[in-house]
C-alpha cells in the first residue's frame, strides 16, 4: 500500500469522517480494503459485540404505483407477476416468525394504495397486539405525514426508506419525472420526527452512479443520522429499461460497508439479498466488514419468486424454517452469533 493510501485509511479510522477529496481516493481504491475491514470489524463488536440481529421479511405486494427504471416491480413491467397478502396470511407469516425467534417484522411492499392507511395501521395494530415483545417495521414507500404519523400511532416502531442517490442528477436517471429527491428526503426527516427509527440506504453500482454520488450519499446519511443504513448492490432486471445495464460490484459494496461501519458505530447495517444474490458468500463478507443484521424471507412461498426486484434473487424456494437454519449456518462461519432479541438500535448516551 502506499504511504499516501495508507495515511488517508488511518485519518478516517482515527476521526470517522474525511474531506470529500480524501473520500474519493478511498471509495477508488482497493488497497485499503483489508484495514478498513478490519477497523469496522473492532468498531461493530465493540458497539453490538459478536451479535447479527435477525429481521423476518415479509414482502407483502409486488404491486408497484411507482416507475422507478432499475426495479423489476415497476409499474410498467406488464410481464411482472403480482400478488397481494391477505391481513390474515401476514399474521400466519407472523406466526411462523415468531415461532422461528423473529422479534421484528419488516413488511414491505411497492407502493400500493390498495392498502389503504386503515388496513396498514389493521395490520400493524394486530401483529402489535400479538406479539407485543416484536417491533414492527414498515417499507412502504412514500406516503403523507399523516399517513405516517397513523401507522406510528398504530404501533409501528421503525421505517424504511432508501433515499436510493442522493444526487440530484443522478435521482433523475434512475427514476421517471413524477418522481422527486426532495419528496423522498421530506419524508424521511418527517418520518424521523415522528418518532420512527429510520432506515435510509442506497444503490451500489446503480447505472451512471459516480463516485460523487456516492460522497454524496455518506454526506447525506450525515445529515440524517438514520439508526439503519441499508445498501446493496445493484442487480440488473431483464425487464426493466435497465436491462442492458451492468450489476454494481461486490468489491465496492463491502468496502462502502466497512465505510459506513465507522462512519455510523452505532447503526444497524443489514447484509442484504442483493449482495447474497450477487455472490454466494456476500452476505458473509458483508458481515465481516462490519454488518450487523440479516433479513430473512418470511414470504410465502408460492409468493416469493413474484417480489422480482432484480434478476436471480435467492431464498425464493426455501420454506421459513430452512432460512433460518441455512442464515444461522452463514452468520457462524462468518464468525458471528444469530441473537432472536428485538434487537434495537444502540445509540450514544
Ligand atoms: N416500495 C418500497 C420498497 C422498495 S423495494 C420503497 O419505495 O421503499 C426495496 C429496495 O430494493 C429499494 O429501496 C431499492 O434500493 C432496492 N432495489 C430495487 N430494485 C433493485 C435492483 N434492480 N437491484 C438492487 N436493488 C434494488
Amino acid at each position: 500500500m502506499t504511504a499516501f493510501h495508507a495515511d488517508i485509511a488511518d485519518e478516517f479510522i482515527k476521526t470517522g469522517d474525511l474531506s470529500d477529496e480524501k473520500l474519493r481516493q478511498l471509495i477508488e481504491t482497493e488497497e485499503c480494503d483489508d484495514i478498513l475491514i478490519k477497523a469496522a470489524d473492532k468498531v461493530r463488536r465493540r458497539v453490538y459485540g459478536d451479535e447479527v440481529y435477525l429481521r423476518g421479511l415479509i414482502e407483502f405486494t409486488s404491486y408497484c404505483r411507482n416507475n422507478c427504471y432499475y426495479c423489476g416491480i415497476r409499474r410498467d413491467n406488464r410481464k411482472a407477476q403480482r400478488y397481494r397478502l391477505s391481513e390474515e396470511e401476514i399474521l400466519l407469516c407472523c406466526k411462523e416468525g415468531y415461532s422461528l425467534g423473529y422479534r421484528t417484522f419488516v413488511l414491505q411492499g411497492g407502493e400500493d394504495m390498495y392498502y389503504s392507511d386503515k388496513m396498514i395501521c389493521r395490520i400493524v395494530s394486530s401483529v402489535k397486539e400479538k406479539y407485543p415483545d416484536c417491533a414492527v417495521t414498515l417499507s412502504i414507500g412514500e406516503r403523507s405525514e399523516e399517513s405516517y404519523r397513523a401507522y406510528f400511532e398504530a404501533g409501528a416502531d421503525r421505517y424504511l426508506l432508501r433515499h436510493e442517490t442522493a444526487d440530484e442528477k443522478h435521482y433523475r436517471m434512475l427514476h421517471p419525472e413524477e418522481m422527486s429527491l426532495s419528496s423522498r428526503k421530506k419524508c424521511l426527516f418527517t418520518l424521523k420526527s415522528i418518532g420512527y427509527q429510520v432506515g435510509s440506504g442506497f444503490m451500489v453500482g446503480s447505472p451512471y452512479q459516480t463516485t460523487e454520488n456516492l460522497i454524496s450519499d455518506l454526506r447525506f446519511l450525515q445529515e440524517l443520522d438514520p439508526d439503519m443504513i441499508g445498501i446493496g448492490t445493484y442487480i440488473t432486471h431483464k425487464d426493466t429499461p435497465f436491462s442492458d445495464k451492468e450489476n454494481g460490484s461486490l468489491s465496492l459494496a463491502v468496502r462502502l460497508i466497512a465505510i459506513l461501519r465507522i462512519m455510523f458505530p452505532h447503526a444497524l447495517i443489514p447484509a442484504t439479498t442483493a449482495l447474497g444474490t450477487i455472490h454466494p458468500e456476500g452476505r458473509e463478507m458483508a458481515l465481516k466488514a462490519g454488518a450487523n443484521v440479516v433479513m430473512p424471507n418470511l414470504s410465502p412461498v408460492r409468493v416469493r419468486e413474484k417480489y422480482s426486484l432484480y434478476d436471480n434473487k435467492i431464498c425464493t424456494g426455501e420454506e421459513s424454517a430452512q432460512c433460518r437454519k441455512c442464515l444461522e449456518k452463514r452468520i457462524e462461519s462468518a464468525g458471528y452469533r444469530a441473537v432472536t432479541h428485538i434487537g434495537n438500535v444502540k445509540r450514544l448516551p
